[in-house]
């Protein structure tokens, strides 16, 4: 008995900290307090009751910047797509590990209804992998400024720093993966300089594979940091420092919070008179122990896209102009696809009142083609996926100079 109460005092010991963090899971907390962040900026750029419709799907184009010191850091493409796809599964609540929402919470669990794509058109036009890769001879970048007070700056945002400039910010999610001390920091709207509007992740934090490391091993870094690009703070308060029970995230179905809790919290646990969802993306938890958004984050991150608002670039960026054109002409009504979501065959019906040939094409969330086919439209009937994973997919349907596409969804 003995025994066992001590290991329990251990790890409530190595479990929860209270008050100031000690933690290096995201930097934004230690930027706020050393004054490099600004919480007044954060607060001003709130836009609480403005928010786009529920059913209209955003897509952000994402650049991920490699700057890389030691060659393991220069991870492999694979690892880079892993991110997105985790990225795509968590704001579309298409995560496996959804059911780790305790039932007290599950209500307010929400599909954000956003996406992200790799970028397949870069700010000159020009396609592109939505990749850079640059060789840094600065050891552990994400660290390093140069400059002081209103000039300091974050060497990794800047090539001629010995990192790498962003693409443009309004149009682009910038992600610098570098070695740092924290695993990852993001930009609250309005909170950086320009230059720097964007998130860094370590390597070991980013992606699902390769360099990726247990416990950060899920993607949920990265899911974590573009929470803080779409405006959200920690569950203990957009002031820093959790402990409390008054500084507030600002949103309302986030139950209050003074313990900022680490690795994997059982369940239920309290603090200012109310269970703590510790399963929220924007805890501190480990990777595999988060697991949801707010129906209140949402309607946060979603207000930052309004008119006038931080990221409203965004919804006319042209940076996945392959992935959703914008100039559709061909008859959307003549194709009609069942079922979806699908899973092993998927039956098309092309409506055409005309037999010219007709390029069927489908790419995945990433750009890639998973299957081609030019076809008489009247011949075509249906394609196997059963060799396709689970996640959105998009058709792009093409006859003569006229194109149209068709999000599907295939069941995992
Ligand atoms: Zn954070």
């Amino acid at each position: 008995m003995k025994v066992i109460f001590s290991l329990s005092v251990l790890l409530m010991v190595s479990c929860f900290l209270s008050g100031q963090s000690t933690s290096n899971r995201c930097g934004n907390d230690y930027y706020t307090e050393s004054g490099y962040y600004s919480t007044e900026t954060i607060l001003e750029t709130v836009v609480p009751d403005v928010a786009l419709r529920d059913d209209e799907l955003i897509t952000i184009p994402v650049v991920v910047h490699i700057v890389w010191y030691d060659p393991s850091e220069n991870i492999p493409n694979a690892q880079i797509e892993s991110q997105i796809d985790a990225l795509n599964a968590d704001f579309r609540m298409l995560n496996a590990d959804i059911n780790i929402v305790p039932n007290e919470f599950a209500s307010l669990a929400s599909d954000i209804n956003i996406e992200f794509c790799l970028a397949t058109v870069d700010p000159n036009g020009n396609r592109t992998s939505g990749i850079t890769r640059t060789k840094t001879p600065i050891d552990g970048i994400g660290d390093k400024f140069t400059g002081s007070g209103d000039d300091q700056k974050r060497r990794i945002h800047y090539t001629a720093l010995d990192g790498r400039d962003a693409w443009d910010t309004k149009s682009y999610l910038n992600i610098w993966v570098g070695k740092s001390s924290f695993l990852g920091f993001g930009c609250q709207p309005g909170l950086c300089k320009e230059e720097e509007d964007g998130i860094v992740i370590s390597p070991t934090a980013f992606g699902t594979t390769c360099l990726a490391n247990a416990p950060y091993n899920l993607g949920r870094t990265t899911t974590h940091e573009v929470g803080h690009y779409l405006n959200l703070c920690h569950p203990w308060g957009c002031e820093s420092n959790g402990g409390n029970c008054v500084k507030s995230d600002q949103v309302s179905d986030t139950p209050m919070q003074s313990i900022i809790y680490l690795n994997c919290p059982p369940y239920p646990l309290s603090s200012c008179e109310s269970n703590d969802l510790t399963v929220n993306f924007m805890q501190y938890v480990d990777d595999a122990c988060m697991a949801m958004f707010t129906q209140e984050q949402k309607v946060r991150m979603r207000s930052v896209f309004a008119e006038n608002g931080p990221r409203e670039g965004i919804l006319s960026s042209t940076g996945c102009a392959l992935i959703t054109p914008v100039n559709k002409t061909l008859n959307d009504d003549a194709i009609v696809i069942s079922p979806n979501p699908a899973k092993g065959c998927i039956h098309i019906d092309l409506n055409f009142d005309n037999s010219a040939e007709v390029a069927v094409r489908l790419f995945n969330t990433l750009g890639q083609e998973v299957y081609a086919i030019n076809t008489n439209p009247q011949d075509f009937r249906s394609i196997d996926i059963s060799s396709l994973s689970g996640g959105i997919y998009f058709f792009l349907f093409e006859q003569g100079s006229q194109f149209t596409t068709k999000k599907i969804i295939v069941d995992p």
